[in-house]
């Protein structure tokens, strides 16, 4: 998760157990947004078997369904699942297994990719192949419930989101650019996983290409500094959000938020 960053600085931030394991969340978002309601990103799910939920040792009383549920919706409300990307940690909770079957969790929902990152996760090289898992991924084009989004610079998905492509981390990872009240949040996904990864040598190992992730975060993180963006964690384990500012030494972190705040 930490990639080139020696231990003796991350264990600072998030320290590991005696298995060199830390705690990350997987921090979904739901918006209400006119007659829709949007998730974006599902979690891992729990369709795995133990072996596969050995190696990440999920924990905590949260589920998916029972966050939706606390917020007063059926699962079938659900209009839109935005998936940025098919990595199972993004994805695994959009399909569940009824007996031998594995269908949409949200059965009323359209599932949104695209194109050029559906080619590559149908498709995967030999590096990415263990993050991309069939029985995720194959079921949203069986259920019919599949869409594309387009691939322009800031296509529109809805009057209130754009969405901002990049390509470090995996071919056309989508990130959702999310106007809430007088705010513009980015929702960072694998670009920025936590708020220690604004500083630029915190590149995960697991991306495909780091040096185009260096790229799109330094052309981010300027823009959102300029415009007064705030960043959204999907992988921070305590940080939901927080301001930038531009410092001597760069761009840091500013104001560290729960979305409740704003
Ligand atoms: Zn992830």
């Amino acid at each position: 998760m930490h990639g080139v960053v020696p231990k003796s600085m991350w264990n600072k931030v998030n320290p590991a157990d005696e298995n060199n394991m830390c705690t990350w969340s997987m921090r979904c978002l739901l918006i209400e947004d006119g007659n829709r309601l949007i998730l974006i990103d599902t979690g891992m799910g729990n369709k795995q078997d133990e072996k596969f939920f050995s190696f990440f040792q999920p924990h905590g009383e949260d589920s998916l369904e029972k966050s939706i549920r606390a917020l007063g919706y059926e699962l079938n409300e659900v209009t839109d699942v935005f998936l940025t990307h098919l990595h199972f940690d993004h994805c695994g909770g959009a399909i569940v297994r009824h007996g031998d079957q594995l269908i949409p969790t949200f059965s009323q929902a359209r599932y949104w990719s695209n194109q050029q990152h559906w080619q590559s996760a149908t498709h995967p090289n030999a590096r990415e192949k263990a993050s991309f898992l069939k029985e995720n991924i194959l079921p949203i084009e069986q259920s019919g419930q599949l869409s594309f989004c387009g691939t322009m610079d800031r296509e529109e998905f809805t009057d209130t989101i754009q969405i901002q492509l990049v390509n470090g981390h995996t071919d056309s990872m989508m990130l959702p650019i999310i106007r809430y009240k007088e705010h513009t949040l980015l929702y960072c996904a694998d670009l920025i996983p936590s708020h220690a990864h604004i500083s630029m040598p915190w590149v995960m190992a697991y991306d495909m290409r780091p040096l185009d992730t260096l790229n799109e975060k330094e052309r981010l993180l300027q823009e959102a500094v300029n415009q007064n963006w705030l960043l959204y964690f999907e992988h921070d384990r305590n940080v939901e959000c927080c301001t930038l500012q531009q410092t001597e030494k760069g761009i840091r972190y500013g104001e560290l938020l729960k979305l409740s705040d704003l």
